[in-house]
């Protein structure tokens, strides 16, 4: 059991030398009271006042073994006592296991992985690739997406207020993809929803001039953006276009990859193959940066006598591959896949879709495995979000209510607009998970009295 002993002087010095020094990203400095954290074990974190929260966030959606798993601090300790850093351009023992773990796990002929530092350096690399093995320079890239916050990955993202930090559109072209409870197209059924998404981008493709187009990037089941499955045959029909006008497919998993949606990476549900599938997170649990691009057959040989040109100091670090290493191991040996879509199946999925039938501020329940978000609502026939688009203060108040009984409860909720995404570790136990269910029970209480 995770130490609790609250000690609030430390918790405030803290506190007062974040402050000092320390300029947190997405944030206005001085709107902002992070919270100090004392430790972290399993699902769970603490502070200096004696609270323990359970992370239904976990982290940033990464830690997907959730914190300090004893056989992946080991191997870290052990990696920087024999080897703790070493140049990209060498052959290191980790390195190559890592690679040879992660290629094992993805689809189709994804065997070749480029290492990166984090996602959206992988999706900076995805595109870097596609331009040069097609030649051609626009990306399409789908509204409510989130692709990272580096240069091309933020022009990627499809979140408009993101794009504050937007370096001017390169080459970025953007379309709507399916998600039927918020339907762009008024569709009123999936197979609707999917035909006329398919028959979008179709059209998009078509006018922007398919020889002009390198690739479409598309989160498998976009994350940040409110966790939306496509629904069935919409990838396919995306694959299919791709291969019609010699595009490539991108599959963005940082977020879905590694276990989160019940699967190794999202798209073993679609029977889709990328030509390039991003990944981060949760590949090593978030314990040291790290991501990577797995790529195919087909884009690798375009690279086989001519250089590419990428690549960071610390591309593939002995540290972080240690850590992924053994972060695959663990996932193997205790079957954390399977556990995050058995836990989906029998406790997050009926246990949230319950919780949406007694409480009126419930849109709609979707997701899978430890992927899921409520859409939290004023009006259920109107569907008005229960908090209008980007509301700060005042008019944010009944999700800041929600997120503050969370926490009063024990439990720190992942809120985004007028959504809470339930995001456990991938091995949240089925007590944990229901714990977590009988705290969000009570938090929904609160945003039921903002419906109208
Ligand atoms: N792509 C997706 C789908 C993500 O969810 C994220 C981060 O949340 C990124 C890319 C960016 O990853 P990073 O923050 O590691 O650069």
């Amino acid at each position: 059991t995770p130490h609790l002993a609250a000690d609030p002087k430390a918790g405030a010095a803290v506190k007062a030398a974040d402050r000092a020094h320390v300029f947190h990203s997405w944030s206005a400095q001085e709107l902002i009271d992070p919270l100090a954290v004392a430790g972290a074990e399993g699902s769970y974190f603490w502070d200096y006042e004696g609270n323990r929260y359970l992370d239904f966030t976990s982290g940033l959606v990464f830690t997907n073994i959730g914190y300090q798993h004893p056989a992946v601090v080991a191997a870290i300790q052990e990696q920087a006592g024999r080897l703790s850093t070493f140049a990209p351009a060498f052959a290191v023992d980790v390195r190559s296991e890592a690679a040879r773990l992660i290629a094992e796990r993805t689809p189709g002929d994804l065997d070749k992985i480029f290492f990166t530092n984090g996602g959206a350096e992988a999706v900076e690399n995805a595109v870097r690739m596609a331009r040069l093995h097609t030649g051609r320079p626009k990306v399409l890239s789908a509204y409510r997406s989130y692709h990272g916050s580096t240069s091309t990955a933020i022009n990627l993202t499809g979140d408009p207020r993101r794009w504050a930090s937007d370096s001017g559109n390169a080459g970025v072209v953007r379309f709507w993809a399916p998600f039927l409870y918020r339907s762009p197209f008024y569709a009123t059924t999936e197979a609707e929803e999917c035909a006329r998404a398919l028959e979008h981008l179709e059209a998009t493709i078509a006018f922007e001039g398919p020889a002009t187009i390198a690739a479409i990037v598309l989160e498998t089941i976009p994350g940040t953006a409110g966790i939306m499955t496509p629904p069935p045959g919409y990838l396919a029909g995306v694959r299919e276009l791709c291969d019609r006008h010699g595009i490539l497919l991108v599959l963005d998993e940082v977020m879905a990859g590694f276990g989160r949606t019940g699967a190794w990476f999202a798209a073993d549900h679609f029977d889709v193959v990328p030509d390039l599938l991003t990944f981060a997170k949760g590949v090593n649990s978030g314990y040291v940066p790290l991501g990577g691009v797995a790529i195919s057959a087909a884009v690798a040989d375009t690279f086989a006598t001519r250089p590419y040109p990428g690549g960071l100091t610390y591309s593939g670090h002995p540290l972080a591959c240690a850590a992924a290493v053994a972060t695959l191991r663990v996932m193997a040996e205790e079957k954390i896949v399977e556990h995050a879509a058995y836990i989906g199946e029998t406790v997050l999925g009926p246990g949230l879709r319950e919780l949406a039938d007694r409480h009126p501020s419930v849109g709609e329940v979707r997701g899978t495995g430890v992927f899921w978000a409520l859409d939290l609502v004023r009006d259920r026939e109107t569907r008005e979000p229960l908090v209008p688009y980007n509301a700060t203060g005042e008019a944010n108040a009944p999700m800041a209510a929600f997120a503050a009984a969370c926490k009063k409860g024990g439990l720190w909720p992942f809120v985004n607009m007028n959504r809470t995404h339930v995001v456990p570790p991938c091995n949240v136990t089925e007590a944990e998970a229901k714990e977590g269910l009988t705290i969000l029970d009570a938090a929904l209480s609160v945003a039921d009295e903002h419906v109208v």
